[in-house]
């Protein structure tokens, strides 16, 4: 473990003296860009991530370099903090406890988190709201499949840390569901119905310390093998749905005590019915258009919440607005410079870069945003979907 040295910060002197510095369990591209939003509201922000070439290292304020699970770097990242946050959540839960019992303070609190990093942990919590969830079944691969489950397609996730749709199989046939059974071989896993949407949509809500709720607009996301690829906002969907939207996102944030931003994750039938897939206790990647097409963005928020200041507007800015993300297409060391000052010249579009050094297939390397113009929704989807075309074209053109 190493500590860096804490830079000043100046503008700091304006907020009460308490939550003037924030500790955020993670250090990538979710913190880089609340540093960026933690600098504009004077806090002082410090990370825990494992490696110095991680994207929130160089904004932050200062960085222990350590583990997200590491709890002896956490107790000092407590120290060097007045509240500690999550931009990751593949925390060790019981570690951190005795660092509460300590007087550490999390926010949102590790209560907060408990029913949501297990996933089957998490649809149980759900189901026990009377909230709607794909049929689910906690399963052990060398287990018979469960009478109600003996039909293709289904679904197997790893019950923790999948990211990216890294630990979620849609398995089509039997020797498909063998060799990813083989694969998963003594890991607990969840089974689920297989959800033949209509629509990906997500909510992305606030909660403050007593209880004020904010809702950005909904999107509409699409993934493309399990990773997002765009968010549209807001989505183009009736208004009862949206009040169905919001109505979850107020159930779930006020049964979880949550403080901070919480990204739900939703499938929209063919019936217009919403089932939850996933919760997110932080920031979330469908909440990036928030940025530059809203009037508070979701790290602002997040910050405000934590820190105890109000919670700001989150509405639009604009009639709306596509989030595409840069998803590293190759392995290679590339900074796509090129690609970048092209994606720039888009009329109406924000390029973000996380600073990676390494490009992955399917890794998240940067977005763009594009606000869009026009007022009817049906022709902003329309544009949304074809200034994704193009931005696609010129990232991936060598
Ligand atoms: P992760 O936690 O890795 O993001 P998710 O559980 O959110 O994984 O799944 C990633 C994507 O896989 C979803 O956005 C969706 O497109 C697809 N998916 C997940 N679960 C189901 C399901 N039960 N039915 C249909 N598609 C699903």
């Amino acid at each position: 473990m190493k500590f860096t040295e804490m830079k000043s910060n100046p503008t700091a002197a304006n907020l009460p003296a308490k939550i003037q510095r924030v500790g955020a369990i993670g250090g990538g591209q979710l913190a880089l860009m609340m540093g960026d939003a933690a600098r504009n509201l004077g806090i002082e922000l410090t990370v825990q991530t494992p490696s110095a070439a991680d994207p929130a290292v160089a904004v932050a304020a200062g960085s222990v370099l350590a583990a997200i699970d590491d709890v002896g770097a956490t107790a000092k990242l407590a120290e060097l903090c007045d509240v500690i946050t999550f931009e990751n959540e593949f925390v060790d839960l019981d570690g951190l406890a005795q660092l509460a019992d300590r007087g550490a303070l999390f926010r949102p609190s590790l209560l907060s988190l408990t029913p949501l990093l297990d996933k089957y942990v998490q649809r149980c919590y759900l189901q026990d709201l009377g909230l709607p969830t794909p049929r689910f079944w906690a399963w052990d691969s060398g287990d018979p499949l469960p009478e109600e489950a003996t039909n293709f397609p289904l679904v197997i996730k790893t019950r923790r840390h999948g990211y990216d749709g890294q630990g979620t199989f849609i398995v089509k046939d039997a020797a498909s569901f063998e060799s990813i059974c083989a694969k998963l071989k003594g890991r607990p896993l969840l089974l689920e119905e297989f959800v033949p949407f209509d629509r990906e949509l997500a909510a992305i809500a606030a909660r403050s310390i007593d209880g004020e709720i904010a809702i950005y607009p909904i999107v509409e996301t699409q993934q493309e093998d399990r990773v997002c690829r765009l968010v549209i906002a807001p989505a183009d969907i009736s208004l009862n749905v949206k009040a169905q939207a919001e109505s979850i996102a107020r159930t779930l944030l006020d049964s979880l005590q949550a403080v901070g931003i919480f990204g739900i994750e939703l499938f929209l039938t063919a019936d217009n019915r919403l089932l939850v897939n996933e919760i997110a206790p932080r920031t979330h990647n469908s909440g990036h258009f928030s940025i530059d097409a809203c009037k508070t963005s979701q790290f602002e928020q997040h910050l405000r919440a934590v820190c105890q200041l109000p919670l700001g507007n989150c509405g639009l800015n604009c009639h709306g607005a596509v989030m595409v993300n840069l998803l590293g297409y190759e392995s290679a060391e590339s900074d796509y410079l090129m690609q970048r000052q092209q994606l720039a010249q888009i009329a109406g579009a924000f390029v973000h870069w996380y600073g990676k050094k390494q490009s992955r297939p399917g890794r998240k390397l940067g977005h763009v945003t594009v606000v869009l113009d026009s007022e009817s929704a049906a022709d902003r989807r329309a544009q949304a979907l074809s200034v994704a075309r193009n931005i696609d074209f010129i990232w991936k053109a060598n």
